[in-house]
């Protein structure tokens, strides 16, 4: 019995989400008192395989077949499966990424595993395998109680933190059979080039709604996050009128994220939009009308003009 997790790579290079993701399970490695391993697919220079050793990783099992050079569900999930057997991993953790979310069920059908989508704790054993996650995307939280031998975990971003905790890392190459049914799905990349923080890691979101009337109107909403570090996001409206890629869009349809602080900027605050940030630890709201519900849901609130409100911030923080 040990653990294994899922190390997912951009560009051959690991995001925060997946030091945490590590973290995590080495945490429920230690409650188990077994050891982790990871599995990294692509191509992932061993310098960077060797950074996963910092957070508790022990073995790396490194796959590198042509085949998968570019993400494909089936086939991902296939080897992820594959790997678990051949380390005798019966808990498997991913982070519940865009396709952390779509490997978790298929790792977990293919190993007939109970599967927690969303954990944001670690799991109670007292009396059972017990995980609390997010449920109705974000608004409730639940208490999913594992009974099944094999087990998937999909951690959300942001709530475990990353912790340093150092174990040698030992780099193996695991050449698993890539199937042909697995290559179906045509695979499509579209680079994108961008220097900025990318929103589900990000600590720091600066979002904004309708209330800014248009996309002329985002140079200060990208000069406040440059200023903080942060991540732009908007509301469903702004991506779906163009303002914004649908890439920023939180919410119910669009991605659920929880950094350390998320300011709203002429955004109202429907139950849709609060269902992708209300875990956010602090909320800081920037809207004209007193009534507006996202008040309610704030840690800090500025009734005002996003005009006359966002340029004093930044007069400000640059004053600093
Ligand atoms: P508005 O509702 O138009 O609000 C604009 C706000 O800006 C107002 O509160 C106003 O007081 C304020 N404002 C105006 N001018 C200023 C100013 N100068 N300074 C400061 N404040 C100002 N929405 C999402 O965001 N994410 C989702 O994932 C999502 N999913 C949905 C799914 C379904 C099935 C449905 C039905 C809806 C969904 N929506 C989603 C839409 C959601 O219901 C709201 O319509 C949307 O969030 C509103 O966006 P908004 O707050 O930017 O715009």
């Amino acid at each position: 019995m040990s653990v294994l997790v899922y190390v997912e790579q951009v560009e051959g290079k690991f995001k925060k989400s997946v030091f945490e993701a590590v973290s995590y399970a080495k945490a429920i490695a230690d409650q188990q008192g077994t050891s982790l391993s990871a599995i990294s697919i692509g191509n992932v220079a061993d310098s960077e395989l060797n950074e996963l050793g910092k957070y508790g990783a022990s073995k790396v099992l490194k796959v590198e077949a042509d085949q998968l050079k570019n993400f494909v569900n089936q086939a991902y999930a296939s080897v992820i499966a594959e790997a678990a057997q051949k380390e005798g991993a019966n808990i498997i953790v991913l982070s519940n990424s865009f396709s952390g979310k779509g490997l978790a069920p298929r790792v977990a059908v293919k190993l007939k595993a109970g599967l927690v989508d969303g954990a944001v704790e670690l799991p109670t054993t007292d009396g059972g395998f017990s995980v609390k996650k997010t449920a109705f995307s974000g608004k409730a939280f639940a208490i999913a109680t594992l009974t099944s031998e094999n087990k998937v975990i999909a951690l959300n971003p942001n709530a475990f933190g990353v912790k340093e905790n150092a174990a040698s890392v030992t780099i193996e190459t695991f050449s698993p059979e890539v199937k042909s049914s697995d290559l179906t799905a045509i695979v499509k990349e579209i680079v994108r080039a961008t220097n900025k923080v990318s929103l589900p890691d990000a600590e720091v979101v600066v979002s904004g709604g309708r209330g800014l009337k248009g996309p002329e109107n985002w140079g200060m909403v990208e000069e406040l996050a440059d200023l903080l570090g942060a991540a732009t996001a908007c509301s469903k409206p702004v991506s779906d009128a163009d303002w914004r890629p649908h890439s920023e869009h939180v919410g119910q349809t669009g991605i659920a994220i929880s950094p350390n602080l998320y300011i709203a900027i002429g955004i109202s605050g429907a139950i849709q939009h609060l269902a992708g940030v209300s875990s956010s630890k602090v909320i800081v709201v920037i809207n004209k009308d007193p009534e507006a519900p996202f008040f309610k849901v704030a840690d800090y609130g500025i009734v005002g003009d996003a005009f006359e409100v966002v340029p004093k911030i930044i007069a400000a923080l640059k004053a600093h």
